[in-house]
């Protein structure tokens, strides 16, 4: 049977091009798409498209988006081996995370791209994200899909999309993947590092599509006032807050703040650690700042990125309404976006 692959197509660089009169980046109509990438037509693969209407920035990208994401994968996922999906960068390691914890059971191929330059511009990297990620989509070996698992295709390199961070506003290269090595690399040859990528389990899909927005980030910072981590603290409604802090999981020991956060948690409020730094891991253990955390009662969200931890909460408080379960299930890795 011919392979088929869904391309979903949220809006972002990637499909935009110049309007000539005012210079301004706008969405191009999808059906030229075969005028500017005249390859696809060489692919033996039947390729269908859906569109977002409106096409969105994904400075726009909202959990509306992602649950409407997980549900046409949902819908489809039976009908298609693989789906690409094409998406601004600024968000996308916000969306793929979701995906990866909406995605329960994912068997099947879903790879997010897109490009810092529009189709349209002769030196576009779109081209290029756009057909690997196809490639990628398609990719089998004895009948069962290569990476079964949401990943980001971007400027060469296939990364495990809840690991990723975007690092860099103008180049090709923008996406690091500080705690997680590739999972493949895109040269002549499209090499899989298949040690490292998700085992398919082959259950039923499972989609989770009641997302909590009574989370907060909370980003420290030396000189913050005591009003700054006041009024986040006292956001309502607010169930978890996803606290960025210093190196491998360090904050200020002033008092107050420490009193400011034990408080919260004592009234019911989730805290989980998360670090600033691009690599490495949060370790409340190794120095007395980050100990004092966890003396009163901070979760450690170990090596995880902030928009992986903040996603996965969103999962969690949309389908549990006890803390222990929330917690408890946080602190388990689903879909390798922690280190065990
Ligand atoms: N602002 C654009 C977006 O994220 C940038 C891009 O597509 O890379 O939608």
């Amino acid at each position: 049977m011919e392979t088929s692959i869904l391309i979903i197509y949220t809006g972002g660089t990637i499909g935009m091009m110049k309007d000539q009169e005012t210079g301004v980046l706008k969405p191009f109509n999808f059906d030229h798409l075969y005028t500017y990438i005249p390859a696809l037509k060489n692919f033996n693969y039947q390729l269908d498209f859906v569109c977002f209407d409106p096409l969105i920035d994904s400075s726009n990208m909202a959990p509306e988006h992602w649950i409407r994401l997980t549900e046409i994968v949902h819908e489809n996922y039976e009908k298609y081996d693989g789906f690409v999906i094409l998406h601004g960068s600024d968000t996308m390691s916000f969306t793929a995370s979701a995906l990866s914890f909406m995605l329960e059971n994912l068997n099947k191929p879903v790879i997010i791209t897109g490009s810092q330059l529009p189709l349209g511009e002769l030196r576009t990297d779109g081209r290029e994200n756009f057909i690997t990620s196809v490639e990628i989509a398609a990719a089998k070996m004895d009948d069962t899909p290569i990476v079964p698992e949401v990943t980001i295709f971007f400027e060469n390199k296939l990364y495990r999309g809840n690991r990723t961070f975007k690092f860099n506003a103008e180049n090709f290269n923008a996406f690091v993947s500080g705690n997680y090595p590739v999972l493949a690399n895109a040269g002549i040859y499209l090499k899989y590092h298949h040690d490292l990528i998700l085992k398919p389990n082959f259950k039923k899909l499972k989609i989770h599509t009641k997302l909590s927005d009574e989370v907060a980030l909370l980003k420290l910072f030396p000189g913050m006032s005591r009003t700054y981590i006041h009024s986040i603290l006292s956001a309502q409604p607010l169930r978890a807050v996803v606290m960025e802090s210093f190196g491998s999981g360090n904050a200020t020991t002033a008092n107050w703040f420490l009193e400011k956060i034990e408080n919260a948690i004592n009234q019911g409020l989730i805290v989980v650690n998360t670090t600033q730094c691009l690599a490495g891991s949060v370790d409340m253990e190794k120095y007395e700042t980050g100990k004092k955390l966890s003396d009163i009662g901070v979760i450690s969200g170990k090596d995880m990125t902030s928009a992986a931890a903040l996603a996965k909460l969103m999962v969690l408080l949309g389908e549990y309404s006890d803390n222990e379960t929330v917690i408890k299930k946080f602190q388990k890795p689903w879909c390798g976006e922690m280190s065990v």
